[in-house]
């Protein structure tokens, strides 16, 4: 039987101040006119939805502008003082906390490297809160400015009834990190994998402005990608689409670390390119532990000609192109942002062959309108990302009333 679709007028309301506010957000100075004519929502809509954030003091007026024989507009925008968002990155060898403010400018980070030792939910949560604190302090922001704190991870993020996170490579099954986290954290929480976070980030700030179709493809210790589709993220029925790392790329193949064989992070990830490069010359292998060191000698050695890391970037690209390739004919994308703190790494001197071996697997029709291209956040796009995990949800959802008088500002007259 078909599902009603008939929405509800919490619904109308929600979806009427997220388009709004994000034409605001991203438009601003624009008019009521303005925003009437790019959201297409009537102006007798849009002049409600304003009232009601100008008087939660979200939007603000920022002057007027003559208009052609009428009356001069009000220009609005959002205001950005209205408070402060912390995104969190949290990783497979390192947490990073970042406070923004309401338009991502960045107010400061703390950064923890995490040993093997410490990857339990309950360690996770403790470094969590103490990061917090420490950001808090080094920013010098008072905690009630807070509107929220986003975290993008590793693994499955269950969106059900509940949020449970799957992270096969720590032995994380279900693991309701949202509940333990709310139970230390007032301030409301959003939680995703952190390819989907950084594709939102990419996409809205980053080298997808402006693309409706994207991928945003996360190589880093693990593989994963953000799939947006016509503007918005692509999750699947359980939150997981985009495992794209656990594809399989050659039958029987390496083992990867989710229990499978021959998927792609077992080939492309940065813990598989650093065991292959040991495996082909061990003698070259460098004496340090340090994922982001080892593929940096990897670089330089191929930038001298060495035969056998030459041979490793060749192979990545290879297995990369492929890969992409598949992207691209499941999905008809205008544009595909290789990302993360690998693909940082190694993408600039392996672009051209990613493009060469993705364009001679890829159908010719989809190939022929979908760039493969860099990302342009760097370091700080998971954590970006993470933020506009909290922008998404405080554009569609109004503040509780005593939130909200503890963040606005005094009113003036
Ligand atoms: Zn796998």
């Amino acid at each position: 039987m078909l599902k009603s679709t008939k929405k509800t007028t919490r619904d109308l309301r929600r979806s009427n101040r997220l388009s709004v506010l994000s034409t605001l957000y991203f438009g601003a100075p624009l008019s009521r006119l303005d925003l009437s004519q790019l959201s297409g929502l009537s102006p007798a809509t849009v002049t409600n939805v304003i009232a009601e954030l100008l008087d939660e003091q979200i939007v603000r007026e920022t002057g007027s502008l003559e208009s052609d024989g009428g009356r001069p507009r009000t220009m609005l925008e959002v205001n950005t003082d209205y408070g402060t968002v912390v995104g969190i990155e949290l990783g497979e060898t390192h947490l990073r906390l970042e406070l923004f403010d309401l338009t991502l400018h960045n107010l400061g980070f703390v950064h923890y490297t995490l040993p093997d030792s410490e990857k339990q939910p309950d360690q996770y949560v403790d470094t969590i809160c103490r990061g917090l604190d420490e950001l808090i302090i080094t920013c010098q922001k008072p905690v009630e400015s807070l509107i929220g704190i986003g975290i993008g991870l590793p693994g499955v993020v269950e969106h059900d009834s509940t949020i449970n996170v799957y992270a096969p490579q720590w032995g994380w099954q279900k693991v309701p990190l949202l509940e333990m986290l709310k139970a230390r954290i007032s301030s409301p929480i959003y939680m995703d994998n952190g390819a989907k976070a950084m594709a939102l980030a990419e996409s809205w700030f980053g080298a997808g402005k402006g693309y409706q179709d994207l991928v945003v493809l996360l190589l880093g210790t693990g593989v994963g990608a953000g799939i947006i589709t016509q503007g918005g993220l692509y999750r699947g029925k359980s939150n997981s689409a985009g495992e794209w790392g656990h594809t399989k790329i050659v039958l029987d193949g390496r083992s990867c670390r989710c229990g499978s064989h021959g998927c792609l992070e077992a080939y492309v990830g940065a813990l598989a390119i650093i065991e292959r490069f040991r495996e082909i010359a061990p003698n070259e292998f460098p004496e340090t532990s340090d994922q982001w060191a080892v593929l940096g000698r990897i670089v330089s050695l191929a930038e001298e000609d060495d035969p056998s890391a030459k041979k490793i970037l060749e192979d990545t690209a290879h297995y990369l192109g492929a890969g992409i390739a598949n992207l691209i004919n499941l999905f008809n994308p205008e544009l595909i942002v290789l990302g993360g703190w690998a693909g940082l790494n190694i993408g600039g001197v392996i672009l051209p062959r990613v493009q060469h071996f993705a364009r001679s697997y890829a159908l010719k029709q989809p190939m022929s309108v979908g760039k493969i291209g860099l990302c342009e956040l760097g370091q700080d796009a998971i954590c970006m990302g993470a933020a506009s995990l909290v922008l998404e949800g405080f554009f569609s959802e109004p503040l509780d009333k005593s939130r909200r008088s503890k963040l606005a500002p005094e009113k003036v007259g």
